[in-house]
């Protein structure tokens, strides 16, 4: 496994993570164990899960209980900031209810520290001082070693991060913001901020869901139980012509390398200096093994122009 370090920081993380929103939505306890047990037995030390996921609290549960006393060896990366509730209290980036939700996570996880400690969405009604501040206060008291950002603009990362100098504060160390082979937005904005201000970006739907594993097939019958299939409209939103043009390119690209579709989404980003970690999620254990591999394929210059020509799109 390699390793890569997160942002301007001396956190290393393996290049293959694991995303964890499928435990306690798509998965249940015996399956998140075998999930997490292959994960750990190929060498992945990033472990990504957010309270919300799996029901407000699912993911987490189980993600603790599957890691057990493995919890010490690896990154334990969570988020706070979506409803957890109803009402004014349950969300979002005030002090208030920081200092709330990070021990309602430390319980669920059953962990006494929490390792990239990571804000969901923005939140427009909070000053970016004020959560910033009560992150740092759990980084000095113990509870939380590094924190990270989730879904920020370019604005956004860089006004935190002068924030966190002028009032050394501590600053985030990661960006995870939707970036794939399909969707390559955040290269005009968050990436140049990311770069420039001490960050890492972790990738959310590195496999847009499923689209860019090769499972899909233009014309063809849907796997049944593939997200896309079973998200419906939302899934065939996914399944456009438009992108299945791109990942027929993508699956030629790698075919010619004697690669696969799967390992050219996964080594692509892997390959980027700005991404230290590929977090995909996993229902099963051979696409965690799946996913360990594709992410030691280290693309060289040729490779990387090949793709942009490929895939680059406005
Ligand atoms: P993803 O990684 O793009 O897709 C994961 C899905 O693709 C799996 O659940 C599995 O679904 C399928 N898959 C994975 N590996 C495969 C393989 N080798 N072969 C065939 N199919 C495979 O999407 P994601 O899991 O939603 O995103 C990754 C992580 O990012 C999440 O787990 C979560 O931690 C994080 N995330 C963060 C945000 C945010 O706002 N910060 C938003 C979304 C996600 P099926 O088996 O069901 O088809």
């Amino acid at each position: 496994m390699r390793f890569k370090t997160l942002g301007n920081s001396g956190l290393k993380v393996s290049v293959a993570g694991l995303g964890c929103n499928n435990f306690g939505m798509k998965i249940d306890q015996a399956a998140t164990d075998i999930v997490v047990g292959k994960a750990l037995d190929l060498g992945i030390t990033l472990f990504d899960t957010a309270d919300a996921y799996g029901n407000k609290g699912g993911s987490e549960t189980m993600l603790g209980k599957a890691l057990g006393p493995r919890r010490k060896e690896i990154v334990l990366a969570t988020k706070f900031g979506l409803p957890m509730g109803d009402g004014e209290y349950m969300k979002g980036g005030s002090r208030r209810y920081i200092v709330n939700a990070v021990e309602a996570s430390l319980k669920r996880l059953g962990t006494d520290y929490i390792d990239l400690y990571q804000l969901h969405f923005p939140d427009p009604d909070t000053p970016i001082e004020e959560t910033l501040a009560a992150l740092d206060d759990l980084v000095h008291s113990g509870k939380v070693r590094y924190i990270g950002s989730s879904n920020l603009t370019g604005w956004q990362f860089t006004e935190a991060a002068f924030i966190a100098k002028e009032r050394r504060l501590t600053p985030f160390v990661s960006a995870q913001n939707h970036y794939n082979l399909l969707d390559r937005k955040i290269e005009f904005d968050l990436v140049p901020a990311v770069k420039k201000y001490g960050g890492s970006v972790l990738p959310y739907f590195p496999l847009a869901s499923g689209m860019l594993t090769g499972k899909y097939k233009r014309g063809r019958d849907l796997p049944n139980d593939g997200r896309l299939t079973q998200w419906g409209e939302r899934g065939k939103g996914i399944l456009t012509d438009a992108n299945f043009d791109l990942v027929e390119k993508v699956t030629a690209f790698a075919e010619t390398r004697g690669k696969t579709t799967l390992d050219a989404a996964i080594g692509w980003l892997a390959s980027q200096p700005h991404v230290a970690s590929v977090i995909a999620g996993a229902t099963k254990p051979e696409q965690v093994e799946a996913n360990v591999k594709a992410s030691e394929w280290e693309m060289n210059a040729e490779e990387l122009d090949e793709m942009n020509r490929i895939t680059f799109r406005l």
